[in-house]
Protein backbone atom coordinates (compact mmCIF):
# COMPACT_ATOMS: atom_id res chain seq x y z
CA UNK A 1 0.00 0.00 0.00
CA UNK A 2 1.17 3.55 -0.99
CA UNK A 3 1.35 5.79 2.13
CA UNK A 4 5.10 7.84 1.90
CA UNK A 5 3.03 11.16 0.31
CA UNK A 6 0.11 11.26 2.64
CA UNK A 7 2.48 12.21 5.86
CA UNK A 8 3.49 15.84 4.39
CA UNK A 9 0.24 17.10 6.04
CA UNK A 10 0.86 18.50 9.42
CA UNK A 11 -2.00 16.24 11.45
CA UNK A 12 -2.38 13.01 10.06
CA UNK A 13 -6.26 12.46 10.46
CA UNK A 14 -7.58 9.17 11.56
CA UNK A 15 -11.08 8.33 11.35
CA UNK A 16 -12.66 5.81 13.44
CA UNK A 17 -15.74 3.24 12.65
CA UNK A 18 -16.70 1.22 16.22
CA UNK A 19 -19.07 -1.75 15.95
CA UNK A 20 -20.70 -3.75 18.89
CA UNK A 21 -21.17 -2.18 22.08
CA UNK A 22 -20.45 0.40 24.63
CA UNK A 23 -17.47 -1.48 25.54
CA UNK A 24 -15.97 -1.37 22.46
CA UNK A 25 -16.67 2.43 22.07
CA UNK A 26 -14.85 3.44 25.50
CA UNK A 27 -11.91 1.60 24.01
CA UNK A 28 -12.46 3.69 20.62
CA UNK A 29 -12.25 6.85 22.82
CA UNK A 30 -9.55 5.89 24.82
CA UNK A 31 -7.69 5.48 21.42
CA UNK A 32 -8.58 8.51 20.23
CA UNK A 33 -7.36 10.26 23.16
CA UNK A 34 -3.48 8.15 22.72
CA UNK A 35 -4.12 9.80 19.09
CA UNK A 36 -4.98 13.17 20.37
CA UNK A 37 -2.37 13.44 22.59
CA UNK A 38 0.33 12.66 20.46
CA UNK A 39 -0.77 14.89 17.19
CA UNK A 40 -3.33 13.25 15.80
CA UNK A 41 -6.89 14.86 14.54
CA UNK A 42 -9.43 12.89 14.87
CA UNK A 43 -11.66 12.69 11.87
CA UNK A 44 -15.53 11.69 11.89
CA UNK A 45 -15.78 11.38 7.83
CA UNK A 46 -13.80 8.07 7.32
CA UNK A 47 -13.99 9.33 3.06
CA UNK A 48 -11.51 12.74 4.37
CA UNK A 49 -8.80 10.52 6.49
CA UNK A 50 -5.49 9.64 6.13
CA UNK A 51 -6.04 6.43 8.35
CA UNK A 52 -9.53 4.24 9.08
CA UNK A 53 -9.35 2.55 12.22
CA UNK A 54 -12.34 -0.04 12.06
CA UNK A 55 -13.03 -1.00 16.06
CA UNK A 56 -14.32 -4.87 15.14
CA UNK A 57 -16.86 -7.01 17.54
CA UNK A 58 -16.94 -10.28 16.79
CA UNK A 59 -18.99 -11.27 20.30
CA UNK A 60 -21.54 -13.78 17.98
CA UNK A 61 -21.61 -14.15 14.17
CA UNK A 62 -23.87 -12.01 13.45
CA UNK A 63 -21.77 -9.07 14.77
CA UNK A 64 -18.11 -10.96 12.36
CA UNK A 65 -20.59 -10.51 9.64
CA UNK A 66 -21.39 -6.66 10.03
CA UNK A 67 -17.87 -6.13 11.16
CA UNK A 68 -16.52 -7.49 7.88
CA UNK A 69 -19.34 -5.39 5.86
CA UNK A 70 -17.57 -2.59 7.61
CA UNK A 71 -14.12 -3.54 6.89
CA UNK A 72 -14.94 -3.81 2.80
CA UNK A 73 -17.02 -0.51 3.02
CA UNK A 74 -14.08 1.23 4.26
CA UNK A 75 -11.83 -0.48 1.97
CA UNK A 76 -13.62 0.50 -1.30
CA UNK A 77 -13.58 4.49 0.38
CA UNK A 78 -11.53 6.84 -2.53
CA UNK A 79 -9.14 7.80 -0.22
CA UNK A 80 -8.41 4.37 0.93
CA UNK A 81 -8.34 2.95 -2.60
CA UNK A 82 -5.84 5.70 -3.13
CA UNK A 83 -3.57 4.89 -0.20
CA UNK A 84 -5.04 5.81 3.63
CA UNK A 85 -4.29 3.27 6.08
CA UNK A 86 -6.93 0.60 6.83
CA UNK A 87 -6.52 -0.52 10.45
CA UNK A 88 -8.83 -3.42 11.75
CA UNK A 89 -8.57 -3.51 15.61
CA UNK A 90 -10.67 -4.81 18.39
CA UNK A 91 -12.62 -8.29 18.93
CA UNK A 92 -12.34 -10.00 15.50
CA UNK A 93 -8.08 -9.53 15.19
CA UNK A 94 -7.91 -10.89 19.17
CA UNK A 95 -10.85 -14.25 17.98
CA UNK A 96 -9.62 -14.76 14.39
CA UNK A 97 -5.90 -13.96 15.00
CA UNK A 98 -3.67 -15.41 11.98
CA UNK A 99 -6.64 -16.67 10.19
CA UNK A 100 -7.55 -12.96 9.69
CA UNK A 101 -4.31 -11.38 8.68
CA UNK A 102 -4.18 -13.98 5.93
CA UNK A 103 -7.55 -13.70 4.95
CA UNK A 104 -7.94 -9.38 4.82
CA UNK A 105 -4.94 -8.52 2.56
CA UNK A 106 -7.36 -4.85 2.19
CA UNK A 107 -5.69 -3.97 5.73
CA UNK A 108 -2.70 -2.69 6.35
CA UNK A 109 -2.22 -3.57 10.09
CA UNK A 110 -4.39 -5.52 13.14
CA UNK A 111 -4.57 -4.28 16.20
CA UNK A 112 -6.19 -7.26 19.09
CA UNK A 113 -8.15 -5.33 22.08
CA UNK A 114 -4.81 -6.28 24.27
CA UNK A 115 -2.48 -4.35 21.95
CA UNK A 116 -4.81 -1.35 21.64
CA UNK A 117 -2.06 1.11 23.97
CA UNK A 118 0.03 0.29 20.20
CA UNK A 119 -2.20 2.19 18.26
CA UNK A 120 -0.26 5.80 18.05
CA UNK A 121 3.09 3.24 17.21
CA UNK A 122 0.70 0.90 14.55
CA UNK A 123 -0.77 4.04 12.91
CA UNK A 124 2.92 5.36 12.61
CA UNK A 125 4.21 2.85 11.02
CA UNK A 126 1.43 2.60 8.49
CA UNK A 127 1.44 6.07 8.23
CA UNK A 128 5.60 5.75 7.34
CA UNK A 129 5.85 8.18 10.22
CA UNK A 130 9.35 8.04 11.68
CA UNK A 131 10.23 8.37 15.79
CA UNK A 132 11.32 11.83 14.81
CA UNK A 133 8.47 13.28 13.44
CA UNK A 134 6.18 11.29 16.37
CA UNK A 135 8.22 12.74 18.76
CA UNK A 136 7.82 16.24 16.77
CA UNK A 137 3.88 15.40 16.75
CA UNK A 138 3.79 14.50 20.60
CA UNK A 139 6.00 17.93 21.47
CA UNK A 140 3.77 20.33 20.17
CA UNK A 141 0.85 18.59 21.27
CA UNK A 142 2.09 18.99 25.73
CA UNK A 143 -0.06 20.82 27.40
CA UNK A 144 -2.34 21.09 24.62
CA UNK A 145 -4.97 18.34 25.22
CA UNK A 146 -6.05 17.27 28.98
CA UNK A 147 -5.19 13.52 29.63
CA UNK A 148 -7.66 11.37 28.85
CA UNK A 149 -9.81 14.18 27.03
CA UNK A 150 -11.32 13.23 23.72
CA UNK A 151 -11.83 15.93 21.19
CA UNK A 152 -14.13 14.78 18.22
CA UNK A 153 -14.86 17.64 16.21
CA UNK A 154 -15.77 19.87 19.41
CA UNK A 155 -19.03 17.53 20.35
CA UNK A 156 -20.31 17.20 23.54
CA UNK A 157 -21.91 14.73 25.23
CA UNK A 158 -23.96 14.74 28.81
CA UNK A 159 -23.97 10.71 29.13
CA UNK A 160 -20.40 9.06 29.19
CA UNK A 161 -19.42 5.44 29.14
CA UNK A 162 -16.43 4.50 31.44
CA UNK A 163 -14.56 1.07 31.68
CA UNK A 164 -13.67 0.03 35.04
CA UNK A 165 -12.24 -3.58 34.15
CA UNK A 166 -11.74 -5.89 31.03
CA UNK A 167 -12.20 -9.07 30.58
CA UNK A 168 -13.73 -12.09 32.00
CA UNK A 169 -13.28 -15.29 33.85
CA UNK A 170 -16.63 -17.01 34.10
CA UNK A 171 -16.47 -18.67 31.21
CA UNK A 172 -20.31 -18.69 30.57
CA UNK A 173 -20.39 -22.10 28.13
CA UNK A 174 -21.54 -19.93 25.29
CA UNK A 175 -19.62 -16.56 25.57
CA UNK A 176 -16.28 -15.63 23.76
CA UNK A 177 -15.46 -13.16 25.48
CA UNK A 178 -12.78 -14.73 27.71
CA UNK A 179 -10.86 -15.72 24.74
CA UNK A 180 -11.22 -12.63 23.15
CA UNK A 181 -10.84 -10.21 26.02
CA UNK A 182 -8.46 -12.36 28.48
CA UNK A 183 -8.73 -13.22 32.28
CA UNK A 184 -10.84 -10.11 34.33
CA UNK A 185 -8.36 -7.79 35.55
CA UNK A 186 -9.78 -4.55 37.29
CA UNK A 187 -8.74 -1.10 36.18
CA UNK A 188 -7.20 0.70 39.43
CA UNK A 189 -8.89 3.30 41.46
CA UNK A 190 -6.94 6.17 40.22
CA UNK A 191 -7.42 5.31 36.46
CA UNK A 192 -11.11 4.99 36.85
CA UNK A 193 -11.22 7.92 38.91
CA UNK A 194 -9.55 9.93 36.42
CA UNK A 195 -11.65 9.40 33.66
CA UNK A 196 -14.49 10.03 35.69
CA UNK A 197 -12.87 13.53 36.07
CA UNK A 198 -11.63 14.49 32.71
CA UNK A 199 -15.74 13.42 31.53
CA UNK A 200 -16.81 15.80 34.44
CA UNK A 201 -14.48 18.55 33.26
CA UNK A 202 -15.89 17.91 29.70
CA UNK A 203 -19.20 18.97 30.77
CA UNK A 204 -20.45 15.30 31.32
CA UNK A 205 -23.43 14.89 33.37
CA UNK A 206 -23.87 11.08 33.89
CA UNK A 207 -21.33 8.67 33.93
CA UNK A 208 -22.57 5.29 33.34
CA UNK A 209 -19.90 2.60 34.92
CA UNK A 210 -19.35 -0.77 32.67
CA UNK A 211 -17.36 -3.98 31.76
CA UNK A 212 -17.82 -7.55 31.32
CA UNK A 213 -18.43 -7.71 34.78
CA UNK A 214 -18.95 -4.54 36.99
CA UNK A 215 -19.72 -7.18 40.20
CA UNK A 216 -16.37 -7.83 40.44
CA UNK A 217 -14.68 -4.95 40.29
CA UNK A 218 -11.64 -4.75 42.63
CA UNK A 219 -11.94 -8.40 44.10
CA UNK A 220 -8.46 -8.67 42.24
CA UNK A 221 -6.86 -6.51 44.02
CA UNK A 222 -4.01 -7.54 46.20
CA UNK A 223 -5.81 -5.18 48.57
CA UNK A 224 -9.33 -6.16 47.59
CA UNK A 225 -11.90 -3.58 47.35
CA UNK A 226 -15.79 -3.84 45.96
CA UNK A 227 -17.97 -1.96 43.57
CA UNK A 228 -19.87 -0.52 46.52
CA UNK A 229 -16.67 1.11 47.18
CA UNK A 230 -15.78 2.32 44.34
CA UNK A 231 -19.04 3.88 43.28
CA UNK A 232 -19.93 5.35 46.87
CA UNK A 233 -16.36 7.07 46.82
CA UNK A 234 -17.05 8.76 43.00
CA UNK A 235 -20.48 9.53 44.22
CA UNK A 236 -19.25 11.62 47.37
CA UNK A 237 -16.60 13.21 45.41
CA UNK A 238 -18.77 14.08 42.15
CA UNK A 239 -21.81 15.00 44.44
CA UNK A 240 -23.59 16.45 41.15
CA UNK A 241 -23.14 13.38 39.06
CA UNK A 242 -25.21 10.77 37.81
CA UNK A 243 -23.75 7.64 38.58
CA UNK A 244 -24.86 4.58 36.98
CA UNK A 245 -23.50 0.63 36.68
CA UNK A 246 -24.45 -1.76 34.04
CA UNK A 247 -23.88 -5.15 33.90
CA UNK A 248 -24.31 -6.69 37.40
CA UNK A 249 -24.27 -10.61 37.61
CA UNK A 250 -26.69 -11.82 40.15
CA UNK A 251 -23.70 -12.64 42.84
CA UNK A 252 -22.88 -8.81 41.97
CA UNK A 253 -25.56 -7.26 43.73
CA UNK A 254 -23.86 -7.46 47.41
CA UNK A 255 -25.99 -5.51 50.37
CA UNK A 256 -23.44 -3.41 50.61
CA UNK A 257 -24.05 -2.14 46.95
CA UNK A 258 -27.26 -1.79 47.18
CA UNK A 259 -27.00 0.06 50.79
CA UNK A 260 -24.51 2.30 49.02
CA UNK A 261 -27.38 2.97 46.10
CA UNK A 262 -29.88 3.86 48.74
CA UNK A 263 -27.54 5.81 50.48
CA UNK A 264 -26.80 7.96 47.35
CA UNK A 265 -29.28 10.27 45.48
CA UNK A 266 -27.06 10.67 42.74
CA UNK A 267 -26.63 6.83 41.89
CA UNK A 268 -29.30 5.47 40.00
CA UNK A 269 -31.50 3.17 42.23
CA UNK A 270 -31.63 1.08 38.57
CA UNK A 271 -29.61 -2.49 38.03
CA UNK A 272 -28.96 -4.05 35.15
CA UNK A 273 -28.88 -8.25 36.03
CA UNK A 274 -28.17 -10.74 32.95
CA UNK A 275 -30.08 -13.46 34.63
CA UNK A 276 -29.58 -15.37 30.43
CA UNK A 277 -32.83 -18.33 32.26
CA UNK A 278 -33.66 -19.68 35.03
CA UNK A 279 -34.29 -22.91 34.60
CA UNK A 280 -31.83 -24.94 36.78
CA UNK A 281 -30.50 -27.35 33.99
CA UNK A 282 -29.94 -25.18 31.64
CA UNK A 283 -28.00 -22.33 33.65
CA UNK A 284 -26.08 -25.68 34.77
CA UNK A 285 -25.51 -26.16 31.08
CA UNK A 286 -24.66 -22.64 30.69
CA UNK A 287 -22.24 -22.88 33.43
CA UNK A 288 -23.83 -20.44 35.23
CA UNK A 289 -25.40 -20.36 38.67
CA UNK A 290 -29.03 -19.97 39.60
CA UNK A 291 -32.47 -20.97 39.67
CA UNK A 292 -36.22 -18.94 39.62
CA UNK A 293 -36.23 -19.15 43.14
CA UNK A 294 -32.79 -17.82 43.76
CA UNK A 295 -33.50 -15.08 41.26
CA UNK A 296 -37.41 -14.01 43.10
CA UNK A 297 -35.22 -14.18 46.02
CA UNK A 298 -32.64 -11.86 44.87
CA UNK A 299 -35.76 -9.12 43.63
CA UNK A 300 -36.99 -9.26 46.96
CA UNK A 301 -34.22 -8.45 48.68
CA UNK A 302 -33.06 -5.46 46.10
CA UNK A 303 -36.40 -3.78 46.48
CA UNK A 304 -36.38 -4.27 50.36
CA UNK A 305 -33.54 -1.83 50.49
CA UNK A 306 -34.08 0.24 47.49
CA UNK A 307 -37.69 0.28 47.04
CA UNK A 308 -37.40 2.65 44.18
CA UNK A 309 -35.96 0.67 42.10
CA UNK A 310 -35.54 -0.47 38.22
CA UNK A 311 -34.43 -3.50 37.10
CA UNK A 312 -33.50 -4.82 33.61
CA UNK A 313 -32.17 -8.37 32.19
CA UNK A 314 -31.05 -10.08 29.29
CA UNK A 315 -32.48 -13.25 28.71
CA UNK A 316 -31.27 -15.89 26.33
CA UNK A 317 -34.01 -18.29 24.28
CA UNK A 318 -33.30 -21.53 22.32
CA UNK A 319 -29.98 -22.49 24.27
CA UNK A 320 -28.86 -26.08 23.54
CA UNK A 321 -31.03 -28.78 25.63
CA UNK A 322 -33.84 -25.88 26.00
CA UNK A 323 -37.30 -28.09 26.24
CA UNK A 324 -40.48 -26.75 25.48
CA UNK A 325 -41.47 -26.88 29.61
CA UNK A 326 -38.26 -25.10 29.72
CA UNK A 327 -38.93 -21.96 27.81
CA UNK A 328 -42.66 -21.81 29.43
CA UNK A 329 -40.93 -21.50 32.80
CA UNK A 330 -38.52 -18.31 31.28
CA UNK A 331 -42.22 -16.98 29.89
CA UNK A 332 -43.70 -17.61 33.42
CA UNK A 333 -40.98 -15.80 34.47
CA UNK A 334 -41.32 -12.64 32.32
CA UNK A 335 -44.67 -12.69 33.25
CA UNK A 336 -44.48 -12.16 36.93
CA UNK A 337 -43.05 -8.64 36.23
CA UNK A 338 -40.17 -8.29 38.25
CA UNK A 339 -38.01 -6.76 35.76
CA UNK A 340 -39.23 -3.60 34.10
CA UNK A 341 -36.75 -3.66 31.09
CA UNK A 342 -36.16 -7.28 29.14
CA UNK A 343 -33.30 -7.97 26.43
CA UNK A 344 -33.52 -10.66 24.97
CA UNK A 345 -31.45 -13.18 22.35
CA UNK A 346 -31.58 -15.81 20.63
CA UNK A 347 -28.62 -18.24 21.44
CA UNK A 348 -26.10 -17.87 18.90
CA UNK A 349 -24.11 -21.27 18.57
CA UNK A 350 -20.57 -20.08 18.40
CA UNK A 351 -17.41 -21.67 17.21
CA UNK A 352 -14.41 -22.36 20.14
CA UNK A 353 -17.30 -22.15 22.60
CA UNK A 354 -18.35 -25.52 25.48
CA UNK A 355 -21.77 -24.54 24.12
CA UNK A 356 -21.25 -25.02 20.48
CA UNK A 357 -20.65 -28.77 20.67
CA UNK A 358 -23.81 -29.30 23.27
CA UNK A 359 -26.05 -32.27 22.09
CA UNK A 360 -29.70 -31.18 21.45
CA UNK A 361 -29.16 -27.61 19.84
CA UNK A 362 -32.46 -26.13 19.07
CA UNK A 363 -33.25 -26.07 15.59
CA UNK A 364 -32.76 -22.15 14.14
CA UNK A 365 -36.07 -21.15 13.49
CA UNK A 366 -37.56 -22.24 16.68
CA UNK A 367 -34.91 -20.26 18.58
CA UNK A 368 -36.50 -17.10 16.49
CA UNK A 369 -39.49 -18.08 17.30
CA UNK A 370 -38.91 -18.77 20.77
CA UNK A 371 -36.93 -15.23 21.22
CA UNK A 372 -39.71 -13.21 19.40
CA UNK A 373 -42.36 -14.79 21.51
CA UNK A 374 -40.22 -13.72 24.69
CA UNK A 375 -39.98 -10.38 23.04
CA UNK A 376 -43.14 -10.08 22.44
CA UNK A 377 -43.89 -11.49 25.81
CA UNK A 378 -41.56 -8.83 27.78
CA UNK A 379 -43.35 -6.11 26.20
CA UNK A 380 -46.98 -7.17 26.97
CA UNK A 381 -45.50 -7.12 30.54
CA UNK A 382 -42.94 -4.32 30.68
CA UNK A 383 -45.07 -1.29 28.91
CA UNK A 384 -47.63 -1.42 31.55
CA UNK A 385 -44.63 -0.79 34.20
CA UNK A 386 -43.60 1.74 32.05
CA UNK A 387 -46.99 3.33 31.88
CA UNK A 388 -47.77 3.32 35.32
CA UNK A 389 -44.96 6.15 36.09
CA UNK A 390 -47.66 8.48 34.69
CA UNK A 391 -47.80 11.10 37.42
CA UNK A 392 -44.66 10.62 39.56
CA UNK A 393 -42.43 13.39 39.00
CA UNK A 394 -38.46 12.47 38.36
CA UNK A 395 -35.60 14.35 37.29
CA UNK A 396 -34.17 13.97 33.64
CA UNK A 397 -31.03 14.74 32.30
CA UNK A 398 -31.57 16.50 28.78
CA UNK A 399 -29.76 15.04 26.06
CA UNK A 400 -30.49 16.83 23.18
CA UNK A 401 -32.78 17.95 20.38
CA UNK A 402 -34.32 15.46 17.80
CA UNK A 403 -34.42 17.07 14.32
CA UNK A 404 -38.12 18.87 14.93
CA UNK A 405 -36.33 20.86 17.78
CA UNK A 406 -38.12 18.24 20.67
CA UNK A 407 -36.48 18.45 23.66
CA UNK A 408 -35.37 15.01 25.48
CA UNK A 409 -33.60 13.50 28.21
CA UNK A 410 -33.19 10.03 30.50
CA UNK A 411 -34.82 10.06 33.69
CA UNK A 412 -32.53 7.81 36.63
CA UNK A 413 -34.85 4.94 35.66
CA UNK A 414 -33.34 4.80 31.74
CA UNK A 415 -30.34 3.32 30.73
CA UNK A 416 -28.66 5.07 27.45
CA UNK A 417 -29.76 3.49 24.62
CA UNK A 418 -31.61 0.86 25.73
CA UNK A 419 -34.70 2.25 27.38
CA UNK A 420 -35.93 4.74 25.52
CA UNK A 421 -35.67 8.57 26.48
CA UNK A 422 -38.31 11.10 28.31
CA UNK A 423 -39.41 14.44 26.12
CA UNK A 424 -39.52 17.47 27.94
CA UNK A 425 -40.95 21.02 26.78
CA UNK A 426 -38.14 23.40 28.55
CA UNK A 427 -34.47 23.25 29.23
CA UNK A 428 -31.19 23.25 27.55
CA UNK A 429 -28.82 19.90 26.88
CA UNK A 430 -26.80 19.12 30.13
CA UNK A 431 -29.83 20.46 32.47
CA UNK A 432 -31.62 18.10 34.58
CA UNK A 433 -34.63 19.21 35.10
CA UNK A 434 -37.49 17.78 37.36
CA UNK A 435 -40.97 16.54 35.30
CA UNK A 436 -43.79 14.80 36.24
CA UNK A 437 -44.37 12.04 33.96
CA UNK A 438 -47.62 13.04 32.17
CA UNK A 439 -47.88 10.47 29.06
CA UNK A 440 -45.83 7.07 28.12
CA UNK A 441 -45.95 5.52 24.39
CA UNK A 442 -44.63 2.36 25.02
CA UNK A 443 -41.06 2.38 26.61
CA UNK A 444 -41.12 6.17 25.83
CA UNK A 445 -42.38 8.61 28.26
CA UNK A 446 -43.30 12.48 28.06
CA UNK A 447 -43.04 15.02 30.57
CA UNK A 448 -43.63 18.68 31.81
S1 LIG B 1 -20.20 -13.18 32.44
FE1 LIG B 1 -20.49 -14.86 30.99
S2 LIG B 1 -21.63 -13.90 29.30
FE2 LIG B 1 -20.73 -12.22 30.47
S3 LIG B 1 -18.75 -11.80 29.46
FE3 LIG B 1 -18.34 -13.25 31.13
S4 LIG B 1 -18.41 -15.27 30.16
FE4 LIG B 1 -19.44 -13.82 28.77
Amino acid sequence: METENVFEIESPRVAFVTMGCAKNEVDTQRMQSQLTRCGFAIEQDPEAADAVVVNTCSFIQSATEESLEAIFEVAGMPNVTAGAALIVAGCMPARYGQDLESELSEASAFVPCSKEDDIVQVIAQALGIDQARLERMKAAMLGAVPEGAVAINGSRAVSAYVKISDGCDRFCSYCTIPYIRGRYHSFDYETVRADVADRVSEGVKEIVLIAQDTGRWGQDFEDESSLAWLVGTLADEFADTWFRVMYIQPEGITDELLHTAAEHDNICSYFDIPLQHVQPSILKAMHRKGSREEYESLVERIRRIVPEVTLRTTLIAGFPGETEEDFDELCDFVEEGFFDYIGVFAYSREEGTRAYDLPDQVDDDEKAYRAQRLRDLADDVCTPLVAARVGKAMNVLIEGREEDGQLFGRAMCQAPEVDGVTYVDNGEPGNIVQVTITDTLLYEMEGE
